[in-house]
């Protein structure tokens, strides 16, 4: 659309390229170029050339100085006039314009900024961390950016083009796949390492040897909140290694809550296992429950009242604290078990009865009795024996695919 020839006397293209007239106010050019920068943002898929035109136009135009050069002289005087450089990167300006809210640009001067690598940790918490809250504080080795160069690597502060991909990065390797068709490859140069750039031995950075950047040390403090789960997200924006042109990454800490031995955590609530011999099952019970902040909670039965083996029973507000809302809390969940006597003798039997209610009134007959077969009760582990069962049934099936094995399954045709 617009040519990059430039005329000597052109002093009208800028207005042009931002669509705005030439005698446009400071607030027209600022519009203009918010709404055709975010349009043409490289990173929204706009075309990278036309971004950077607009930025040059914006940063002359939006410089009473430079404006009146421009119009005055045209756009070779400012080239003149700027030492030839062409002014300074479009990212930065862009940048400098929404202040780095668009597209995630919290970025450090320099070139077009890529993002780095967050780096991701697993913290370790117990349940009681995560009932009462803590922090923790770790030590982590980092690269920053050498002090001494600035993240440039040099003592001059400059660097050479790589003479392995002219500065690219890129380089192109070309492979005849057939008489018409050729394949275009591209390889990140190993050189530079895809930098485009290398550092002449002798102005090599003292401190960092050329590398740009240093390893350092950090202590990071995590705060673990009240209520937190197993698997949440702590991060630490911009913490991560540091590179020249890199947006730092986030160190992410992710929450692994060990198992703890006595609760178990379903959502904001609490699961806790606890058995009762058979008389404190019939007869009343109370325990004492130590709770993850070290309150001691005191567990009781109501006078009379039975527990069955299985029975939950549930205590407000003493689950877990909410995230955010500690002071609402979960329920505490008691599931009870029974332990049963394994056998008893017949005075307890005949003391039992005296107290329980009686049996079932079904007194067999000598008759009834004579017709019918004994049996033998055995005892079971009816949970090994089930698994025990599902497993040869696994096998015969496995075995039983195998043997149908090559052909086709054929079905019934539906006519
Ligand atoms: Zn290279
Ligand atoms: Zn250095």
């Amino acid at each position: 659309m617009f040519g990059h020839a430039q005329k000597k006397s052109d002093n009208t293209r800028y207005y042009e390229v931002l669509g705005v007239p030439k005698d446009a106010s400071q607030d027209e050019l600022k519009k203009a170029y918010r709404k055709a920068a975010i349009k043409n943002h490289p990173d929204k898929g706009g075309d990278p050339e036309k971004f950077k035109e607009l930025a040059q136009a914006y940063e002359v135009l939006s410089d009473p100085e430079k404006r009146e050069i421009y119009d005055q002289y045209g756009e070779d005087a400012l080239k003149e006039g700027m030492g030839g450089g062409g002014g300074h990167d479009p990212f930065d300006i862009f940048q400098s314009f929404f202040g780095g809210s668009f597209g995630g640009g919290a970025g450090r001067g320099g070139r077009r900024q890529k993002r780095g690598e967050d780096v991701v940790h697993p913290l370790k918490v117990s349940l009681e961390d995560l009932y009462n809250g803590t922090s923790k504080k770790l030590s982590l080795s980092r690269n920053v950016l050498c002090s001494k160069c600035k993240g440039k690597g040099s003592k001059s502060g400059t660097s050479m083009k790589c003479s392995g991909c002219q500065g690219s990065g890129m380089k192109v390797s070309i492979r005849q796949l057939g008489p018409s068709m050729i394949q275009q490859m591209q390889q990140v140069c190993s050189d530079c390492k895809g930098t485009g750039e290398t550092i002449n031995d002798k102005d090599k950075c003292p401190q960092c040897k050329g590398e740009k950047v240093v390893q350092d040390k950090k202590v990071l403090e995590v705060v673990v909140e009240k209520g937190m789960q197993n698997g949440q997200r702590i991060t630490f924006p911009g913490e991560a290694d540091e590179a020249p042109d890199t947006i730092t990454g986030d160190i992410v800490f992710v929450l692994q809550q060990k198992e703890h031995p006595k609760f178990k955590r379903k959502g904001d609530d609490l699961f806790v296992e606890h058995s009762l011999t058979l008389t404190e099952a019939l007869c009343g019970f109370q325990f004492i429950l130590t709770h993850l902040d070290g309150r001691q909670l005191l567990i009781k039965s109501s006078p009379g009242e039975v527990v069955k083996p299985g029975q939950f029973k549930a205590i407000n507000d003493e689950g877990m604290p909410a995230h955010q809302r500690p002071f609402m809390k979960g329920k505490l969940y008691v599931h009870f078990s029974v332990d049963f006597p394994d056998s008893l003798t017949p005075e307890q039997c005949k003391a039992l009865e005296a107290v329980l209610p009686p049996r079932p009134a079904t007194q067999l007959t000598d008759m009834e009795l004579d017709e019918c077969e004994e049996t033998t009760l055995l005892d079971v582990n009816i949970e090994e024996e089930m698994r025990r069962k599902q497993n040869q049934q696994q096998e015969a099936y496995e075995e039983d695919e195998e043997a149908s094995g090559s052909g086709p399954r054929v079905q019934c045709a539906q006519q």
